[in-house]
């Protein structure tokens, strides 16, 4: 075990946090997995029953990383969120890119496991010693932004971070969890699992190395995983110059790209939002990931609005979906849910199906396809104010509330991405399988 292992730190972080307590575990099974979503599952199903509650104090909430996340390998950054979505009440797995992963790993751990709650609002602080509870008092009702800075400026700026923001706090059914780079677990409502924990945010400050058996070989392969990138037109220019939005028209020209609540498959105003347009009117600056030559990531000015992306899914669903083709519109909402941690997909799901069930009188309130309101709406959201209240636990329960179970276009409780099974089968049965 240890060192030895390579890759793997052969060490896992149990953190009850009712009692405060700390505990390194050795990890003997981990050959058994390729990298962080294996062992996070597998280290779920060992702590908890099939049916616990996502919001008990008992249920856990694990981040795992890969035996590649340190090392120099392409796209190695990213890393595993499980635990028992409230959304749709099954084992949960999300997946976040950004810099966290090789911070927390560089503290010696390949899995943090949370368990239990704090008894008032928390921040954990990951080094290579253990963890530490500091108060998080200052920070609960912060944004993402705000937090993810104050917390900079007390811990250095070169630490990692993970925080929720207001609708995890408040427990919507699809909150987020994001890094202080803004990539984010967006999708399960595992947010609101960290918020039920009393956990504002966690800070990694590690600096130790992961150890590789054959640097000279683990080399040669990363340059030919990065020559297979560069030879292909998707990894090499589309996703670098057009961002995930590149998709857009793609879909749009399949006749599976999915609108008005998926009414309709195609649309002849896809131009409007696409990849292109995005780059030659509000790009400001591309980003990537930790080790990734890819950059798909990109910051943006929409009329003064500075924010990451819109990415495909999240330009789909609070545009398209809800009937709005206005760029500066969509990139708004997409900074709201970002702030506030909120799931784009879901969130603009949930209001797209509000809106049908609107037109078609089904909601006494609300608003339609294509009207104003929807950064409003996106605010009650998070806050669970008013009728923001009945959307925060998502569309199924919306629709089915309203009597119209078939209009929440979801599987499970999870809605759907942008890609519509109708027209691209395959991936009705990956739907099938969340
Ligand atoms: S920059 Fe894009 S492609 Fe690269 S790891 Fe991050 S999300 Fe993935």
């Amino acid at each position: 075990m240890g060192e030895s292992m390579h890759g793997w730190t052969g060490r896992l972080l149990d953190i009850s946090l009712s009692d405060k307590a700390a505990t390194y575990i050795d990890t003997p099974f981990l050959y058994d997995y390729i990298g962080g979503r294996g062992l996070g599952v597998r280290l779920f199903y060992e702590r908890a029953s099939q049916s616990i509650n996502p919001f008990s104090p008992k249920c856990p909430l694990i981040f795992s990383f890969g035996p590649l996340t340190g090392t120099i390998a392409p796209t190695s950054g990213r890393f595993s969120a499980v635990s028992k979505s409230p959304l749709t009440n099954t084992i949960f797995d999300a997946n976040c890119g950004g810099f966290f992963a090789g911070k927390a790993k560089a503290c010696g751990i390949d899995a943090v496991c949370l368990i239990g709650s704090c008894q008032s609002p928390s921040v954990l602080v990951i080094d290579e010693n253990g963890v530490t509870f500091d108060s998080a008092k200052m920070l609960w009702g912060c944004d993402i932004p705000t937090t993810a800075t104050k917390l900079k400026t007390k811990y250095g700026k070169g630490v990692g971070i993970l925080t929720i923001g207001p609708a995890g706090e408040n427990k919507v059914l699809f909150s987020t969890i994001s890094t202080d780079d803004f990539r984010v677990f967006g999708r399960g409502g595992l947010g609101a699992v960290m918020g039920t924990k009393n956990i504002k945010a966690i800070v990694v400050k590690g600096k130790r190395r992961t150890t590789v058996a054959d640097k000279e070989q683990l080399k040669f392969v990363c340059d030919q995983s990065r020559k297979l990138l560069e030879a292909n037109p998707i990894t090499s220019i589309g996703l670098k110059v057009f961002g995930t939005a590149i998709l857009v028209n793609i879909i749009n020209t399949m006749g599976i790209f999915p609108n008005y609540n998926y009414q309709y498959s195609q649309t002849d105003k896809a131009d409007m939002i696409s990849g292109e347009t995005i780059t030659n009117t509000i790009l400001k600056k591309r980003k990537a990931c930790l080790a990734c030559s890819i950059q798909c990531d990109r910051t943006t000015n929409a009329n003064g609005v500075i924010s990451r992306g819109p990415e495909y899914e999240s330009l789909w669903a609070l545009g398209p979906d809800c009937g709005i083709f206005d760029l500066n519109h969509i990139a708004m909402s997409n900074k709201l849910c970002n702030d506030l941690g909120l799931d784009t997909i879901t969130c603009g799901s949930t209001i797209a199906c509000s809106m049908e069930l609107c037109e078609k009188g089904c909601l006494s309130e609300g608003i339609r396809f294509g009207e104003k309101g929807m950064h409003d709406i996106i605010r009650k959201i998070a806050y669970r104010d008013g009728f923001g209240d009945s959307l925060a636990n998502g569309s199924k329960r919306l629709a089915e509330a309203a009597g119209r179970p078939e209009l929440a276009m979801q599987v499970k409780g999870l809605e759907m991405p942008a890609y519509d099974p109708r027209g691209a089968q395959g991936m009705g049965l990956a739907y099938a399988r969340i």
